[in-house]
C-alpha cells in the first residue's frame, strides 16, 4: 500500500522530530512525522530538562552556538507555545548552582565573556541563606541566575498538539524499517506494511538513527551515533526545599515547582539496553543526601533513557553526503533539549533553502570530529573538583 505523499517525511517523534515538524510547518512545508511508539517515550521523556550543558565552558563551541541562540528564543517562544495550546511547560529561569570548586574559574569566565551569561562566585556564608537546606560546608559556589529547565513531558505535548494544530500528521505506532534506496535519493520509506513517500525525508530517530540510516545499504558505523545510557531519580519534597538546581561531579539535582526533585545521571554505554541498576540508585541517592542531609526524601521513581550519543555531542545537522533528499537531525546527546529550537531552526533553514543563521559546517555529515572548543578552554571532558565523590 502505498500513502499519499508529503512534503517532507519525518521519522521519529522525540523533541528532536516534533520541533523540526514546527519549523518546518511554520514555513509553509506539508509534514508528516512517523513514530514507532507514542511521541516523545524514549530520550526525551527521561531526561531533566536543564536547558545548558552541564559544564558550558567545557562543551565544544558548536554547541555553544546552539545553546546560545535556544537560550535566547525559549522564554518568548514558550510564552506562544503556551498560548496557542493551553498547555504549561513549566519553562523557568531558575538558576543552577555549580558546586565544583573554583579551579575553572577562568574558563567559566572566558565563556561568560564569549556567549553573554552572567554568573557570581559566592561564599558558602553568602549561598547559605539563599539555598537554607542545602550542605554547603566550606564550598564557594559559582551562580548561573540565567540557566532556565522546563518538564520535558509537558513540552513534548505541547509541541506534540502544536504540531496537529499546525496542520502537520503524526502517525504513532509506525516503525520505520528500511529507507529504500533509489539511488542518489531515497525513494520511499517503509513502515507497518506500507510505503510513505515524500520529497525530503529527515532522519531524527535519536539513538536509532545509525541502524536506520544503514537500512539504505550503507553500514552502521557510518554515522556515529550511540546509545548512551542514563538512569535518573525522582523524589518528593515539600516545595521550597531546593530554589535552584544545583551541579557538582557531573552529578545534579533539579527542583520542580511543585517540590519534586530529580536526580541524575549516569553516563553507560552499554547499548540498548535500559534497565535500571541498584548500583545507580545508590549512587543518585547518596548525592542527593549529601547535599540536601536534613530534608524528607521520598522516592518515587527511577528509570533510564538512551541518550542519542555522539563523538563529540555536536549533532548532526545536515544533508546526506549520498542521498540528496535525505537530511539529518540527530546526535544531540546530552544536550537535545538545549539545542533543540536552534536545531530545528537551522534544519529547516537547510531543507527550504533560507539562509542559514550559523555556519553549518560543524553539523554537517561526514566533518572532521576535531570540533574547537572555546579558545583558551579546557578539554570537553575535564574532570571538576566536586567534593562529594560518586
Ligand atoms: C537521563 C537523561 C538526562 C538528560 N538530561 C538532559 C537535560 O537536562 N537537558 C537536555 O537538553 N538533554 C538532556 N538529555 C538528553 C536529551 O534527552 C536528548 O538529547 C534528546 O531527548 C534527544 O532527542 P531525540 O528526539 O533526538 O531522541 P529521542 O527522544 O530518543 O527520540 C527519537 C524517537 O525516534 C523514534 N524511533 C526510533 N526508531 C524508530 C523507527 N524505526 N521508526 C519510527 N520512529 C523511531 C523513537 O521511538 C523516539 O521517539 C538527557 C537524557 C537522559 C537519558
Amino acid at each position: 500500500m502505498t500513502r499519499p505523499s508529503s512534503d517532507i517525511l519525518i521519522i521519529g517523534g522525540g523533541i528532536i522530530g516534533l520541533m523540526s515538524a514546527r519549523e518546518l510547518l511554520k514555513n509553509g512545508a506539508r509534514v508528516r512525522i512517523l513514530e514507532r511508539q507514542g511521541t516523545g517515550r524514549e530520550s526525551s521523556w527521561a531526561g531533566g530538562g536543564i536547558l545548558s550543558p552541564l559544564y558550558p565552558w567545557r562543551a565544544p563551541e558548536p554547541i555553544n552556538r546552539l545553546f546560545a541562540w535556544s537560550h535566547r528564543e525559549y522564554p518568548d517562544w514558550m510564552a506562544q507555545l503556551k498560548a496557542e495550546t493551553g498547555l504549561d511547560p513549566e519553562w523557568q529561569r531558575s538558576g543552577m548552582w555549580v558546586a565544583d570548586g573554583d579551579a575553572e574559574r577562568q574558563a567559566a569566565g572566558n565563556w561568560m565573556d564569549t556567549f553573554g551569561f552572567t554568573g557570581q562566585w559566592l561564599k558558602a556564608a553568602e549561598a547559605r541563606p539563599l539555598e537554607p537546606a542545602v550542605r554547603w560546608q566550606d564550598c564557594n559556589p559559582l551562580y548561573l541566575p540565567d540557566i532556565a529547565q522546563v518538564r520535558n513531558p509537558r513540552l513534548l505535548a505541547a509541541v506534540r498538539q502544536d504540531v496537529l494544530r499546525q496542520g502537520g500528521i503524526i502517525h504513532e505506532h509506525t516503525p520505520v524499517t528500511r529507507l529504500i534506496d533509489d539511488g542518489q535519493r531515497i525513494g520511499g520509506v517503509e513502515a507497518s506494511g506500507a510505503i510513505y513517500n515524500a520529497d525530503t525525508y529527515v532522519l531524527a530517530a535519536g539513538a536509532w538513527s545509525a541502524q536506520l540510516a544503514a537500512t539504505d545499504g550503507g553500514e552502521p558505523s557510518l554515522l556515529p551515533i550511540e546509545p548512551v545510557k542514563g538512569q535518573m531519580l525522582i523524589f518528593t519534597a515539600r516545595p521550597g526545599t531546593l530554589n535552584r538546581m544545583l551541579l557538582c561531579g557531573g552529578h545534579y539535582l533539579i527542583p520542580r515547582r511543585d517540590g519534586r526533585i530529580l536526580v541524575g545521571s549516569t553516563l553507560e554505554y552499554t547499548g540498548f539496553d535500559k534497565s535500571t541498576t541498584e548500583a545507580a540508585a545508590g549512587q543518585l541517592v547518596a548525592f542527593a543526601r549529601h547535599w540536601l542531609p536534613e530534608t524528607t526524601l521520598t522516592l518515587e521513581k527511577h528509570w533510564a533513557g538512551l541518550r542519542p550519543g555522539s563523538p563529540t555531542g555536536v549533532p548532526y545537522i545536515s544533508q546526506h553526503p549520498h542521498r540528496t533528499n535525505l537530511y539529518l537531525n540527530c546526535g544531540h546527546f546530552r544536550n537535545g533539549f538545549v539545542m533543540a529550537p536552534a536545531s530545528a531552526r537551522l534544519l529547516g533553514e537547510l531543507i527550504q533553502n533560507r539562509p542559514p543563521f550559523t555556519n553549518a559546517e560543524a553539523y554537517r555529515y561526514g566533518r572532521s570530529e576535531a570540533v574547537p572548543s572555546i579558545p583558551g578552554q579546557p578539554t570537553p571532558h575535564g574532570s571538576g573538583t566536586c567534593s562529594h565523590r560518586n
